[in-house]
C-alpha cells in the first residue's frame, strides 16, 4: 500500500482505526470503479486497491486485470 500507519509495536491499534485515511478506501463498492461498474464480474470478482491501473485515482480498475467488458 501506498501509506504506513506505523508499526504494530510502536503505534496503538485505536490510533491507527482512527486515522480516517485508514479508512477510505474500506466503503469503494465494484460499482464504484471504472471499468468493473460495467462488467458482468463485478459481483464475484475480487479487488485490490493497492494496485490500479492509474495509480492516481482510488477507482481506476485493478492493474492486473485484463478483460474488458
Ligand atoms: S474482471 Fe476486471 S473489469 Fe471485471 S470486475 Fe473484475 S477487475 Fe473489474
Amino acid at each position: 500500500m501506498e501509506q504506513n500507519f506505523g508499526h504494530c509495536s510502536q503505534i496503538n491499534l485505536n490510533e491507527v482505526l482512527s486515522n480516517p485515511d485508514f479508512k477510505k478506501l474500506w466503503n469503494i463498492k465494484k460499482d464504484d470503479i471504472s471499468v468493473c461498474k460495467d462488467c458482468e464480474r463485478r459481483y464475484m470478482c475480487q479487488d485490490c486497491r493497492a494496485y490500479r491501473k492509474n495509480p492516481d485515482d482510488l477507482y481506476s480498475k485493478p492493474a492486473k486485470c485484463t478483460y474488458f467488458p
